[in-house]
């Protein structure tokens, strides 16, 4: 059995514990877990002249940011704030002209120009813990207490994690903080392979206790945010191999992945307040103290 499903279907909340923020599920209808599309008439009307907070930092937060400082110049009184968990934007415009993805660095390129233009308001360090209602409006809280100003909108773009409620009867190796499959996780840790070089891999990192289940594709990942198609079709080829019996080219992987370029990854960190000189490739962050909300949820 090969699971290719993805984890489009689950997004990560607003929370910054990786739970649901207090009055989150309350307030979804005013929260897009997708970056919108501006082109579409329906969100024309949702969000022309609001006030937006873009939430995340990974390249769908840059994508975001790029489509409604477009949107706000031709409809008026748009505004965008993008918050951020990490103490700085630091490297979260990606490795521009030396990322290997041209498109990824231009992306990256892009939003940095619309955030030093002015036309994103950026907050750093801000772990949403409560979302409040004030009318047709959202206030985002922080867990140090910090408030926002109200918004009209919330486009949460935070990550995705992989929905394994359906295998829960299947013997899965997966790594406890990835939920990517043990051998793999190594490979993909966004805490070590910070410099967003993820080694190719297939069969034999994507093997489980239960024979012949694989997990393949984005869901593979788990919640590591670094996923490249280009990856996904090497897994797929060398589990068919091996399904096929054809283990040597199973086991022969030679796909070399674009690297991003830029030490730290893209946006992978909940960098402390400074993030100057982070230190070398594939440094590892601070940690940081995190404080889990003991507050009953809605
Ligand atoms: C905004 C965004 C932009 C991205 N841009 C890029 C990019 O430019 N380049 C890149 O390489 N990667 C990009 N990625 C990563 C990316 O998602 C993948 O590379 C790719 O789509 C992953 O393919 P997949 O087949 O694993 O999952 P998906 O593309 O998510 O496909 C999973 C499929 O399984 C289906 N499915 C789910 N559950 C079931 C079920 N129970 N039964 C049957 N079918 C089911 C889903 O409907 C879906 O069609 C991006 C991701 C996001 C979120």
């Amino acid at each position: 059995m090969i699971d290719a499903s993805g984890t489009w279907g689950s997004p990560s909340p607003v929370g910054a514990d990786g739970l649901p923020a207090i009055g989150e599920r309350a307030a979804a209808d005013k929260i897009s877990y997708r970056v919108p599309d501006l082109t579409d008439a329906d969100n024309v009307v949702r969000y022309a002249g609001r006030q937006v907070a873009v939430l995340g930092s990974g390249h769908s937060a840059l994508t975001a940011l790029v489509a409604f400082a477009g949107f706000a110049q031709t409809h008026p009184g748009t505004r965008v704030r993008w918050v951020l968990r990490r103490g700085a934007v630091g490297n979260a415009f990606g490795g521009g002209e030396s990322d290997q993805l041209a498109a990824r660095g231009a992306l990256g390129q892009r939003a940095q120009v619309a955030v030093d233009a002015g036309h994103v308001e950026v907050v750093t360090g801000f772990r949403t813990s409560d979302i409040e209602r004030a009318g047709d409006r959202l206030v985002l809280v922080s867990d140090d207490g910090r408030r926002l100003d109200a918004v009209d909108e919330v486009v949460a773009v935070t990550g995705f994690r992989p929905d394994l409620s359906w295998l829960s009867e299947v013997r899965l190796d997966l790594d406890a903080r990835l939920q990517a499959p043990v051998a793999l996780a190594p490979l993909i840790d966004p805490n070590v392979h910070s410099c967003g070089t993820v080694y190719p891999h297939g069969v034999k990192e994507l093997t489980h206790s239960e024979a012949g289940v694989f997990l393949v594709g984005m869901k593979s990942y788990g919640r590591a945010p670094t996923f490249l198609a280009l990856t996904g079709y090497e897994q797929v080829r060398s589990v068919v191999a091996a399904i096929a019996g054809d283990h040597q080219a199973a086991e022969r992987v030679d796909l070399i992945l674009p690297e991003t370029g830029v030490c730290g990854g893209a946006g992978l960190f909940d960098e402390p307040v400074s993030d100057a000189g982070a230190g070398g490739c594939c440094g590892v962050p601070a940690p940081v103290e995190l404080t889990l909300t003991a507050s009953p949820r809605d």
